[in-house]
């Protein structure tokens, strides 16, 4: 044998030795036909290399469309002289599959059928490794966007898919609704009976909102919890009344009691609405307008649902402002009372004088306190302030007898006072404290104290009332408390509220009400005090149908202390 042979056997030898010692199957290919593979390629594919070559490749796919295609892509890129590289999921003889990583590059570029080197590695454990990674990176995604105690979609979700439907809806023309749902009342529940009641109670109204949608009639939705006691509904709806149908399917929906851990609970919803477009096309703008309409059905006694109008949000920061200020005004000394006074008819003397509160703030002006004082309940200022008030109105009373004026002065009770644990003492021990007689104090409360926690207002008020303290209900005829019903409470007085004096006399105004109030109240035996009193004319029909006291414009304003003493004390000398 020449040498140039010998040395070109030793050189095939290697390389064969190379191709056999690899890690991976390696084949030629002639024609698009092994002609030869290496031992990791019988292995493989589990034949030996005559069955390699006489079977061909097409039995390692799985449907011999698949064979083809690949032929169809692999060829055309090895005669443009690319490798072409692709992972395939091939079969074995015992037909079980297998991932293949695919490498083929051609021996000669110009004519790839000549002959192609492919190498096919098989990459099973690193797929399925890479499944498995990817099945835990979505698990994660949906750890991520999942609300933990309910399984709703949580408040990421929700902004990723606000960003997406507010697109979408822009673009498409169609509208979208996002409703606010707000438990009210949630603290309570939470506070009293505990967090792990308060979780499930959440459960259990995720699952009663979740229900209602799916009942269908909402055009898609998505329902997610932002947290807390808050919850949005997106829905795909046009016009206000179909919204309209959705806020009020969910309102229903909560009505029926849940029965958590043995306790039945009540729970109603406050819900506000936005539109989008109308209202708005940015996410972070539209939730913040749900919310803020969301507020408004809060001011306007929760359980109701309100939509998004301009002008609410600056609203909302009045209230937020007035809120904080609130905090700051009794020891800024921002505070003062007025005196209006409520004269007998009969004679026409002031014998009472009820105190209302004035806020003059150094920036803000005067705030009335039909705006402040609801704002006042709601944080929860309305008990340091009541308390101020009561003590103020009794050491003015006792300035005011020491002056010789005969008087008695009302001081309006919040409900919210109502809760506090010890009340009916802390009032008497300020009377005392005054040192004014507890006959000369009267106490307003509204309709809404008789109709809330009924047996400890019961009690409260008769510790009062048995100390001589005199009860009024103002603003009477607004609230739902039928007249019998008052025989249970010690009441004395019934202060007739204001819009019905001001339909007396009114051009289609009906003065019926305010008789009745007076015809019965007496059959009670209660006083009656007309409130905003603004005519001759109301005052006379007033007299004339036995009202004993009023109270009003026509007999005067409120006024400070200084200008009110100097009325009660001209009267004195009369
Ligand atoms: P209220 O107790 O029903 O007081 C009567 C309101 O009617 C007062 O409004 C008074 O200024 C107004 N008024 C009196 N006469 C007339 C009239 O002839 N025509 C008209 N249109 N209005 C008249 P004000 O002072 O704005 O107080 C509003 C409410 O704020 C009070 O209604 C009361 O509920 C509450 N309030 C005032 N001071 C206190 C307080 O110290 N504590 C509590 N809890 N509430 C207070
Ligand atoms: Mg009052
Ligand atoms: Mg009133």
């Amino acid at each position: 044998m020449p040498r140039g042979d010998a040395a070109l056997r030793q050189t095939l030898a290697q390389q064969q030795a190379i191709l056999e010692g690899l890690q991976v199957g390696v084949g030629f290919f002639v024609d698009r036909q092994p002609v030869w593979v290496n031992p990791q390629w019988e292995a493989l594919f589990q034949r030996s290399g005559d069955e390699v070559r006489r079977l061909g490749t097409a039995v390692y796919f799985q449907a011999p469309e698949d064979w083809s295609a690949f032929g169809g892509r692999a060829y055309p890129a090895l005669a443009r002289g690319e490798v072409v590289t692709e992972e395939l999921q091939l079969r074995r003889a015992d037909g079980t599959l297998f991932w293949c990583r695919v490498r083929g590059s051609a021996v000669d570029r110009a004519d790839p059928l000549r002959g192609v080197v492919w190498i096919f590695e098989d990459v099973t454990d690193r797929r399925l490794a890479a499944d498995a990674m990817q099945r835990y990176q979505a698990h994660l995604e949906h750890l991520a966007h999942t609300d933990p105690l309910t399984g709703l979609p949580n408040r990421q979700y929700l902004h990723a898919t606000l960003d997406l439907d507010a697109a979408a809806a822009a673009a498409g023309g169609h509208a979208l609704a996002l409703l606010f749902i707000d438990l009210d009342r949630f603290k309570i529940v939470n506070d009293t009976l505990g967090h792990a009641l308060g979780d499930q109670l959440l459960c259990a109204v995720a699952q009663r909102l979740r229900g209602c949608l799916d009942a269908g009639g909402s055009g898609g939705h998505c329902i997610a919890r932002l947290g807390g006691d808050e919850f949005t509904v997106l829905c795909r709806l046009e016009g206000r009344a179909a919204v309209e149908t959705v806020a009020r399917r969910l309102i229903a929906a909560l009505a029926e009691p849940f029965v958590v851990d043995g306790y039945e609970l009540t729970v109603t919803a406050s819900i506000g609405i936005c539109r989008c477009p109308h209202d708005g096309a940015q996410p972070a703008e539209l939730l913040m307008r749900a919310d803020t309409a969301m507020y408004r059905a809060k001011e306007r006694g929760r359980n109701n649902f309100q939509f998004y109008e301009p002008g609410m949000g600056r609203q909302a920061e009045r209230v937020h402002l007035l809120e904080r200020e609130l905090r700051h005004a009794l020891k800024r000394h921002q505070l003062e009372l007025h005196y209006q006074p409520k004269v007998e008819l009969a004679s026409g003397r002031a014998s009472s004088v009820e105190a209302l509160i004035r806020w003059q703030h150094p920036t803000l002006g005067a705030v009335s306190p039909a705006e402040f004082i609801p704002i006042a309940e709601e944080v929860g200022a309305i008990v340091p302030i009541g308390e101020w008030a009561l003590r103020e109105a009794c050491s003015q009373l006792a300035r005011w007898r020491a002056l010789g004026c005969d008087c008695s002065v009302a001081v309006n009770l919040s409900s919210r006072q109502f809760r506090q644990p010890d009340l009916a003492g802390a009032i008497m021990r300020t009377i005392d404290e005054a040192g004014v007689p507890c006959e000369l104090v009267e106490l307003e409360i509204t309709e809404g104290v008789l109709m809330e926690d009924t047996d400890g207002t019961i009690a409260a008020l008769k510790l009062l009332a048995g100390r001589g303290i005199r009860i009024a209900v103002d603003d009477f005829g607004m609230g739902y408390s039928s007249l019998s019903y008052l025989r249970r409470f010690p009441v004395h007085v019934l202060k007739i509220d204001r819009c019905f004096v001001a339909d007396i006399g009114r051009p289609g105004g009906d003065a019926t009400i305010a008789r009745t109030i007076i015809a019965m109240a007496h059959a009670l035996n209660l006083q009656v005090v007309a409130e905003g009193v603004e005519t001759a004319a109301q005052a006379d029909f007033l007299r004339q149908h036995g009202c004993e006291t009023a109270q009003g414009h026509f007999f005067g304003m409120p006024l400070p202390a200084r200008e009110t003493t100097a009325l009660l004390l001209r009267q004195a000398r009369r």
